[in-house]
């Protein structure tokens, strides 16, 4: 007969253990916050130093945890880019703070996983009201709210949440066909800008469709925003030649520049061709939570689906994009299953949401927590002042840029972002970026905007004071 092994022989980390290292990795979180501005923002790791420094083969034994504490600081730090240090200007900011962590820790100690409403009822309907909470923050249109046909769910990324507006659109336009028999080549087109991130071609290919489906929008050259009348233009060109317009992406907030397409005239090309509009707001759409900025908004009305980041920019650990449709019975066709182990009272009555459903996989964290942690701890009041400050900043930056003769702004800033380059050109350019990063001191990104090289000044750390704005120009400007 097989031995009975008692869980004690695994050496599982008692109540008492856990509250005692658990309070260490909090003052290490912390001491780490304390001390952020010595590190390097960028890691200056080379290739392999952090492999070379871990053993090669794992433990036998247990080990204390004081060691895997010790061997953070030794090991894992060096190769760390500091994504919380207020020098961080990089990509768009990917906010940390300490609700969240804590709702997050929370999350990971009830160890839960909504799939259904029924494996923890709380899961489900925590998430769904906290959405609704944030559709309210934002002043988003009705249609997203959970009391009508459509509703929020939060996905891991807007890159996932491109991927299922985009087969809630297949599924729509498809009339549930592209479920049963997959997608035919060169059957459906999709529609994005040339400055629209590159997750939507991305989704194509998941899809199945290809990235031959996407058709790239031309870009207005001082806004950087989409051509309705370039979208109507392939769109007209496509059906001629027998396809069938799936689906529309704009952008609130691209990546490269911060454009924001305009949402109206593309909403009435997608809807007269029987197109899903899609936005991608990740990292802009968080900031109307400040009302001056709800011209972020406009169109919102008329679209199907709709996403950004409470990661980025809205002060809530990775990942939390939060994703709402106008009529949710799309998405439900495109992604329910139901497998027999599945099946349960509550799923069967009608009464509850089961957000498996609603995603590509099946299982999920309890991200609602971390989010209504945050909206709670900083109220709506403390939400603007966020956004609001860094605006402000992003304003005195641009401001520097405007003022010296070698320097030119490329895209309109009306938020957080600035892109700027030196007229002296792109190799110049991008070489004063490098001299910056390598520094450590600082950390910033480049794009191409009409196919030349640009910098882009992202802010959006919690720490980013006005000494850092004014220490990372000095560092600029005396390159
Ligand atoms: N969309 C936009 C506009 C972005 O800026 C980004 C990332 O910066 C993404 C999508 C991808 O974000 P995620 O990592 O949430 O998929």
């Amino acid at each position: 007969m097989q031995q009975v092994v008692e869980p004690e022989a695994a050496g599982h980390m008692t109540p008492d253990e856990f509250r005692r290292h658990g309070h260490a990795v909090v003052d290490w979180i912390a001491d780490y916050y304390e001390r952020i501005e010595s590190f390097p923002v960028l890691s200056q790791a080379a290739p392999g130093d952090v492999r070379a420094g871990l053993p090669a083969h794992p433990p036998e034994k247990g080990e204390p945890f004081e060691d895997v504490l010790r061997d953070l600081d030794r090991t894992i730090l060096p190769g760390i880019t500091h994504w919380q240090h207020p020098s961080f200007f990089a990509y768009f900011p990917g906010n940390s703070t300490g609700p969240a962590i804590l709702g997050d820790l929370l999350s990971s100690g009830l160890g839960v996983q909504g799939m259904l409403w029924a494996t923890s009822p709380a899961a489900t309907e925590l998430e769904t009201h906290v959405l609704d909470w944030l559709a309210e923050l934002l002043d988003l249109p009705a249609q997203f709210r959970s009391d009508g046909p459509g509703g929020g769910v939060i996905q891991s990324t807007a890159s996932d949440a491109s991927l299922v507006a985009l087969l809630a659109a297949l599924h729509r336009v498809s009339d549930g066909d592209t479920e049963r028999h997959g997608v035919a080549a060169g059957r459906y087109a999709v529609y994005t800008s040339h400055q629209t991130h590159s997750s939507v071609e991305k989704a194509c290919r998941i899809a199945g469709l290809g990235a031959d489906a996407l058709r790239k929008i031309d870009v207005d050259p001082v806004t950087l925003a989409a051509r309705p009348d370039h979208l109507r233009a392939l769109i007209d060109a496509d059906r001629a030649a027998g396809m069938i317009p799936a689906c529309v992406v704009a952008s609130v907030g691209a990546t490269g520049t911060g454009a924001v397409d305009p949402v109206p005239e593309l909403t009435a090309i997608a809807k007269e061709a029987g197109a899903w509009l899609h936005v991608d707001a990740a990292w802009a759409g968080v900031a109307a939570v400040a009302p001056e900025l709800r011209w972020l908004n406009a169109g919102l009305d008329g679209v199907d689906s709709y996403a950004t980041n409470p990661h980025k920019w809205l002060l809530t650990t990775f990942d939390c994009d939060a994703f709402w449709v106008a009529d949710r019975a799309a998405l439900l066709g495109a992604l329910s299953i139901l497998p027999e182990y599945l099946r349960n009272a509550a799923s069967e009555s009608g009464a509850v949401i089961d957000y498996r459903d609603w995603q590509v996989p099946l299982g999920r964290r309890f991200r609602a927590l971390k989010l209504w942690a945050v909206l709670r701890w900083y109220g709506a009041e403390g939400l603007r002042a966020h956004i609001r400050g860094h605006v402000a900043l992003a304003q005195r930056f641009a401001s520097h840029v405007a003022a010296d003769a070698r320097f030119e702004l490329v895209a309109p800033h009306p938020l957080s972002l600035v892109t700027f380059r030196l007229r002296a050109g792109d190799d110049a350019t991008l070489a004063l970026m490098r001299r910056v990063n390598e520094s450590g001191a600082a950390y910033l990104t480049h794009t191409l905007v009409n196919g030349r090289a640009a910098l882009r000044l992202a802010i959006g750390s919690t720490r980013t004071e006005l000494r850092h704005v004014d220490a990372v120009w000095a560092l600029l400007s005396a390159s």
